[in-house]
Parts: structure tokens; C-alpha cells; sequence
């Protein structure tokens, strides 16, 4: 694999330590940072925190994930909010490093080559783990061939099968070329990687000279393999047809052990996944539960998501965790310490937030939106399911809110998937709303929700708000970053706000716990109750308390819902057991 004197010898030599790599993180998108525009939304937010967290606690972690030289799109709105899709253009070679190492992977007869890119992130105290990023835009490809790792989540079926060899075998060989041979864990983020396991039992085939695999490989591969499924939604669960799994995959071999790869006369790549692996979880208790009801007779744990606090934490803020409780950065559960911050400071950290946000709202839109008016945050993908269009079911009855109880201004953002037709139509009422309510309230929907708009909105807003439909919000981590800089949540009992939720004093529920029976209609009119009888006048007429809410959201939320929790209950339950 690699020579005497070679390039890739010398890296070896030189960083025998990296080599020693124990857990492979896999992941269809990863955010490693502002400018790399390879994520769509949560899960590749979440995949970035994780990794950052396992730098930070010198997890032996490697990941791998595709390149997505097209990005997934950059989002401009038109007048009526009608969404504008545009390819993202972003320099690779900015950002990441290319390594000479090539493997191939078959997909439709033809051999396709890959070569992969590298990332490192770097935690508090200088432990790198590298993230590769598999491309193959290669002269020696077909046209076709090499578009397959351009765009995240586009094109159709057959792309996303293509794209799928191309993550679960061709990362598993990519990471062999690397050098990587002590890989105890492959943990597959989502189902999309679930290919990898094949690639895994054609090992063990090989390592006992056969060429063919038997069920036995399936069962030493199902030592090595962690799964987290993160959405009981069924689009969030790739099958493909058998005809396009022969055309692609060209082996019979699948065809054979149906009970491994097919469920109901499909390729399921979540049954895969659960089959093939030893431990599975959910992503939140309530996430698990359902999953369980959705997979009958799997074992499906629970480790409930986090968030990356150095990422998500405002500039005003850490500087006052520094002053206050030093050691927050290397050790998270600190900020259960808080409660020793003064009150007047914490309040004084979120003006400054909220003024970078409103300066930057105001400058961007001309919305001339107001810093002492309670505003009120809602970002995140526009889908039906998340009901971002929620607050305004009933026009009039927020007007008079707003004119009767305490003025209010909105600030939006979030992209739709370019073939989801309902979160289209979302962002689309958002905007009539908007009109509607002109001469009232202000209303603002930004354009191109990233990693980077997602730091200044969050922290700058007084409430952050959720709306999504039980139980379909598997976890949400939005709500974590806002409660980290002591933003909090006025939400849905759903997803991770079943855990943090307790009213009153970290936030505020809308409606009951009601295990899926909400409707739109109530669950709307809770929300006008919740926001006229209590957020608006506590936060305009008893700012004192106010205050006490956003400490407890910090002490008791900021100091659980984050990644170094969650990769400690990983070790714990998962990678080392
Ligand atoms: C955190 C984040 C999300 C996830 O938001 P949820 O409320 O958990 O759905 C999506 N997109 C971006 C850019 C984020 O930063």
C-alpha cells in the first residue's frame, strides 16, 4: 500500500499515531466549517459537532463523507418567497488538502475512481481527527461518473444508490488505502452509509480466502458496526428498487440473503444498518420509543443529540463563561456552574448578541427592525412536518397579541428541499403573512441558512421557537444552541424539549406531551395562550425573571444537550464496550 520513501510512507512515519484510529464516522454530510458547504441541515451539523467533540476529548476517530463540490444549493427567495436554487461554488482546494491515495469502486459495470480530501479538525488541545472527503470528479471517469459526488442529495434514485457505493464501500476502501487497519467501530450516521457493511463481509471473505461472502461474515461484521437512525419520517429512510440494486451493485450475491438487505421486497438501507449492527440508538428517549414502534423487535438505545458549545456559543458569551467559569471549553459540564454568573452580565452578554443580529438584519434587509422589541427566532429546513408557518394560523389573533400585549417581531430563515413542494409552500405563507401583517409586525425570512447565519441568529434572538408535528422532530438541536447562549425555547413538546423542557424555568411548553395526538389548530391557539399570558409580559414587565429563565437554560440545558456528553455516551454505551 504505501513505500519505502514514498509520500505516504513519510505521513505515516511522521504521524504513526494517527494511524492508530479506532472508530470510522460516517456520514453522508458533515459541516466541518462555515466556508465547506457539504451539509444540508441538522444532520450534517450534528456530524460536525460530533467530530468536533471527539477531537476535543482525543477520540481515536476518522470520518468520511462525500466531497459536494456543488454544495447542496445556495438559496435566494424571490418576492413571494418562491425558492431560487442555484449550485453553490466554492473553492475545494481552499479549504481542504488532496491526497494521491486512488481506490475504485464498481457501480454499473464500470470502475469508477475515487480519490479523497483532506480536513482536520482540531480539538482544544491540538488532537486532530481527520475527516476525508471522497470525490470522483476524476479526468479517468465518465462524464457521468464524475458528477456522482457534485451535489448532496440531488438527482434521482439511481444518483443516490451511486453516491451511496461511493460513501459506504468506497470510504471503507479509501480508509484501508490511508493506512487505517485498527478500526474497531464503524459507526454509520444515518442509513446512508449502510454499504459499508458489505464492503466489510467482502473483507472477511477475503481474509479467509474465499471469494464469496457467507452469513457468517454478516456476524463478525455486526461486531464492528454502530447505527443511529435521526428521523422516524419515511423520506429520511432510503430503499431502492431491486432492479436498480442489480444495475448498480452488478453482484447476485445481495439477492441471496434477503433477510440481511431487503425488507419488503425493497433494499432498505436503515434494515441493513439494524441488522448488521451491534448497537443501534435513537437520537432523544422519545425518538427511540418510536423508532422501536416503527422497527419492531430491534434493540434501539436512546443517546440524545447535542451540540458543539465552543461552535455555538456567541462571542459575548463565551467571554463571560470564560470570566465566570473557566474550564468550560475542556470540560462542558461546567456550565452547570452558571448560576454564579450575575444576572445583570448574562443580560448584558445577550444585548450585545442581539444587537450584532439586528445590525446585521437591518443592514441585509432594511427591515428596520427594533433592539428593545421581544424577537422571536424560527430557522431551520422548511418542511411540512416542522410547521414554520405555525405562528401565523391565525392572523388576526397575533395582530392583537402584538397590538394588545407586547409588540413582537419575527426573524426566519430555512431552506426547502428543492423537490419538497410543502416546505416550498411554507416558506411562501411565511411571506403572504409578512405582507399581511406589514403595517404591524415586522417580519423578516432570510436567505441561504447556514452554519454561519445559524451563529448570529440563534444567540441574538430573546426566544427561540419550534413548532414541529409529534412525534415527527426526532431530536432538534437548534434549541441547544440557543440555550447555550441562554436563548430560551418556546416550543413543542417533542424531540430533545421533552428532556429539557420544565416550564417555567428553562422555557416554555406549547401544549401538553400528548404522544402524537396534536393538531394544528390547538396546538396553534397554545401558542397564542403561551405567548400572551406568559413569555411577552414576563419579558416586557418582569425582565428580572426573564433573566432567571435564561440562566436555568444555560445551567441546566447548556450543560447536558451538548456533543461532549454525547460522545461520552457513545464511548460508554457504544465505542469501547
Ligand atoms: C442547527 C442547525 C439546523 C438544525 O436545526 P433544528 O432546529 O434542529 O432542525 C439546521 N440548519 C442549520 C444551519 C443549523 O445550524
Amino acid at each position: 500500500m504505501w513505500f519505502w520513501g514514498g509520500k505516504t510512507h513519510q505521513r505515516y512515519l511522521g504521524k504513526l499515531e494517527d494511524y492508530k484510529r479506532l472508530i470510522a464516522y460516517f456520514s453522508m454530510e458533515i459541516a466541518v466549517e462555515g466556508g465547506i458547504p457539504t451539509y444540508s441541515g441538522g444532520l450534517g451539523i450534528l456530524a460536525g459537532d460530533t467530530i468536533r467533540s471527539a477531537a476535543d476529548l482525543r477520540i481515536p476517530m476518522v470520518a468520511v463523507t462525500l466531497l459536494h463540490r456543488k454544495g447542496y444549493f445556495f438559496q435566494r427567495l424571490g418576492e413571494n418567497g418562491e425558492q431560487i436554487e442555484e449550485p453553490v461554488e466554492w473553492s475545494v482546494d481552499d479549504f481542504l488538502e488532496e491526497l494521491p491515495e486512488r481506490v475504485s469502486v464498481n457501480v454499473e459495470g464500470r470502475s469508477v475512481l475515487i480519490r479523497s480530501w483532506k480536513y482536520d479538525v482540531v480539538g482544544v488541545s491540538g488532537f486532530r481527527v481527520p475527516v476525508y472527503f471522497l470525490d470522483s470528479d476524476l479526468p479517468e471517469n465518465s462524464d457521468w461518473d464524475r458528477t456522482l459526488t457534485h451535489f448532496l442529495y440531488g438527482g434521482d434514485e439511481r444518483y443516490r444508490l451511486c453516491q451511496e457505493v461511493i460513501l459506504g464501500i468506497g470510504g471503507v476502501r479509501m480508509l484501508r488505502a490511508l493506512g487505517y487497519r485498527d478500526i474497531k467501530r464503524f459507526h454509520m450516521n444515518e442509513g446512508h452509509s449502510s454499504l459499508l457493511v458489505l464492503e466489510l463481509m467482502d473483507e472477511e471473505a477475503r481474509k479467509n480466502k474465499r471469494g464469496f461472502i457467507l452469513r457468517r461474515d454478516a456476524e463478525v461484521v455486526r461486531e464492528m458496526c454502530v447505527f443511529t437512525t435521526h428521523t422516524p419520517v419515511p423520506a429520511g429512510h432510503d430503499k431502492f428498487p431491486l432492479e436498480l440494486v442489480k444495475q448498480v451493485l452488478g453482484r447476485q450475491d445481495v439477492f441471496e440473503m434477503e433477510d440481511i438487505f431487503f425488507y419488503e421486497g425493497l433494499f432498505n438501507m436503515t434494515y441493513i444498518a439494524l441488522r448488521l449492527s451491534k448497537y443501534v440508538n435513537g437520537v432523544a428517549r422519545r425518538h427511540s420509543e418510536v423508532s422501536k414502534l416503527l422497527f419492531d423487535g430491534y434493540e434501539i438505545d436512546a443517546i440524545t443529540n447535542g451540540v458543539h458549545a465552543t461552535t455555538w456559543v456567541s462571542e459575548p458569551f463565551s467571554r463571560l463563561y470564560d470570566k465566570y467559569i473557566p474550564g468550560w471549553r475542556l470540560d462542558n459540564f461546567n456550565l452547570r456552574y452558571a448560576f454564579s454568573i450575575p444576572k445583570g452580565e448574562i443580560w448584558q452578554a445577550h444585548l450585545e448578541a442581539k444587537k450584532r443580529l439586528i445590525e446585521y438584519v437591518n443592514r441585509e434587509t432594511n427591515a428596520g427592525l427594533d433592539l428593545d422589541v421581544l424577537t422571536i427566532g424560527f430557522a431551520r429546513r422548511a418542511t411540512a412536518y416542522k410547521r414554520g408557518d405555525l405562528i401565523f394560523t391565525d392572523i388576526a389573533r397575533l395582530r392583537g397579541i402584538h397590538l394588545n400585549t407586547g409588540k413582537l417581531q419575527f426573524i426566519f430563515a430555512g431552506k426547502a428541499h428543492p423537490r419538497d413542494a410543502g416546505g416550498k409552500e411554507i416558506i411562501r405563507h411565511i411571506f403572504r403573512a409578512r405582507n399581511q401583517l406589514r403595517e404591524e409586525i415586522k417580519i423578516v425570512y432570510l436567505e441561504n441558512y447556514d452554519m454561519e447565519l445559524a451563529r448570529v441568529i440563534i444567540p441574538g434572538v430573546d426566544v427561540w421557537l419550534n413548532t414541529p408535528k409529534p412525534p415527527l422532530e426526532a431530536s432538534g438541536t437548534s434549541g441547544m444552541k440557543a440555550a447555550l447562549n441562554g436563548v430560551p425555547s418556546l416550543s413543542i413538546l417533542d424531540g430533545w424539549w421533552i428532556e429539557g423542557h420544565i416550564e417555567g424555568i428553562t422555557g416554555w411548553s406549547i401544549g401538553c406531551d400528548s404522544k402524537g395526538n396534536s393538531d394544528s389548530l390547538s396546538d396553534a391557539t397554545e401558542l397564542y395562550n403561551k405567548l400572551e399570558k406568559t413569555v411577552i409580559p414576563l419579558f416586557y414587565n418582569d425582565r428580572e425573571r426573564f433573566v432567571d429563565v435564561m440562566r436555568y437554560a444555560i445551567a441546566i440545558n447548556g450543560s447536558f444537550f451538548n456533543t461532549q456528553r454525547m460522545i461520552q455516551q457513545y464511548v460508554l454505551r457504544a465505542y469501547f464496550d
